[in-house]
């Protein structure tokens, strides 16, 4: 069996390594000068490769539970021995967030290219796939600069659109579309959010644990976790949780809570108490919230100046700065781009692909993998956690089928 995988990111090695598992012989097409340049830039040079909470409930899309029976074929456990096997020993950090034990994005692609080395994979670098053709029963593949490849069976692991200079630039689309494949709408995901700058920019740099509630019509989500303060708006894992809702809302609104821990009437009798420390506004919140954060909720909250005691504070003021605390709402004003996003949200429709093997419906002998689909994950080594599984399935069918 002859196996071509076009795109050498996460999911393309994977199902490059699982096809020769079974027999295939496999050639990796990729456009860049190398593959796996991806991997080299995830978990901030650490590679978050997987997340051993990882389930249906933390992927998205039009199906999410299209990754169900994939889940039970190879998921976090085979993950985890398949790069031990490898010799890549594995930490696990805070929210299940696994990494290999160097905290070395290298070694995880270092394993990979050894293993596809010692399995004989042909790897074909500098070679964008232009168009993908069936013609009597085998493929023709075709690059822009007029290179032309046959495999029997094609796994099409181009990638999605976010972060084009790391390769994927949104053209396995394209190659899906001409085959007769629907695209869902795509939206960058896991990105920053603007939201109105006004009070954020004074917090620049800051970092607080908060819950982050997004509100837009009908539209509500809501996780807790890192916000980052920045001049355009928020950043950090909460707000790139919440971002893939962020891009083409109109009203949205980003709520903060930034006392998670304390209830409203908690935090109120806690303030009212507080009046009677002898201190500025100014330093109201010292020791409670940063400082920074403190200043801003009172200006918030427009209860100024910073320079009255704190006794002078009525009742409705502590009323308005319980309020400002629990739901400090900004205006959102959409995401950064797709050079900024890590994912993409929507791809290919997954009704179209079956969901045990990841056969097109349409074209058989085509298979898909990764964020091409239309399945994107939370931040924490869940999306490629989908790279891997839906590389590891697609693989061994291609090469185990007809
Ligand atoms: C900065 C950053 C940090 C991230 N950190 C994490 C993390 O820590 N944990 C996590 O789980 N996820 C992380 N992600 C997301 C994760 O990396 C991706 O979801 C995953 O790599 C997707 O794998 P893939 O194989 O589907 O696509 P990709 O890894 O994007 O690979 C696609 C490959 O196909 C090639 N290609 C595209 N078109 C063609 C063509 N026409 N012809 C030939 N080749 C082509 C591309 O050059 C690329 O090499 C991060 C993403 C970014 C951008």
């Amino acid at each position: 069996m002859r196996i071509a995988v076009i795109g050498g990111g996460a999911s393309g090695i994977m199902a490059a390594i699982a096809g020769a598992y079974n027999g295939a012989h496999v050639t990796i097409y990729e456009r860049c000068d190398r593959i796996g340049r991806k991997i080299l830039a995830t978990g901030n040079g650490r590679c978050n490769y997987t997340n051993i909470n990882a389930e249906i409930v933390n992927y998205h899309g039009e199906n999410p539970c299209f990754i169900k029976n994939i889940t039970e074929k190879f998921w976090v456990r085979e993950t985890i021995e398949f790069f031990e096997s490898l010799g890549m020993l594995t930490k696990v950090e805070n929210e299940g967030k696994v990494y290999p034990y160097s905290l070395q994005a290298s070694a995880v692609l270092d394993v990979l290219r050894f293993e596809l080395e010692r399995l004989n994979i042909r790897i074909v670098t500098d070679f964008e796939v232009k168009s993908l053709k069936k013609q009597s029963g085998e493929f023709l593949i075709e690059s822009y600069d007029g290179k032309k490849e046959k495999a029997q069976k094609v796994i099409l692991s181009t990638g999605g659109k976010a972060s084009p200079s790391l390769g994927s630039n949104g053209s396995g689309y394209d190659i899906a579309k001409s085959l007769g494949h629907k695209i869902t709408k795509i939206f960058p995901s896991l990105v920053q959010v603007k939201t109105e700058t006004t009070l954020v920019k004074a917090m620049k740099g800051i970092k607080t644990d908060a819950v982050v509630s997004f509100l837009s019509g009908n539209v509500k989500d809501k996780v807790r976790g890192e916000v980052l303060f920045t001049e355009y708006g928020l950043s950090g894992p909460a707000v790139f949780n919440i971002s893939r809702h962020c891009g083409e809302t109109r009203d949205a609104k980003i709520k903060l809570d930034l006392l998670p821990d304390m209830d409203f009437n908690s935090l109120r009798e806690m303030l009212l108490k507080r009046k009677e420390l002898n201190i500025t506004l100014e330093n109201f919140f010292v020791g409670m919230l940063n400082k920074k954060i403190g200043m801003t909720v009172m200006k918030y909250a427009n209860v100024l100046p910073y320079s009255r005691q704190a006794d002078s504070l009525t009742a409705k003021e502590i009323s308005s700065l319980c309020e400002a605390i629990k739901s400090f709402t900004l205006t959102v004003e959409g995401t950064m781009s797709w050079n900024n996003a890590q994912v993409t949200s929507g791809g290919v429709d997954v009704f179209e692909i079956d969901e045990n093997t990841l056969e097109s419906k349409i074209i058989k002998g085509l298979y898909m993998t990764g964020e091409l689909l239309d399945i994107d994950g939370d931040c924490g080594g869940y999306n490629l956690q989908w790279a891997w599984s839906s590389g590891y399935v697609a693989g061994e069918s291609a090469a185990k089928g007809e």
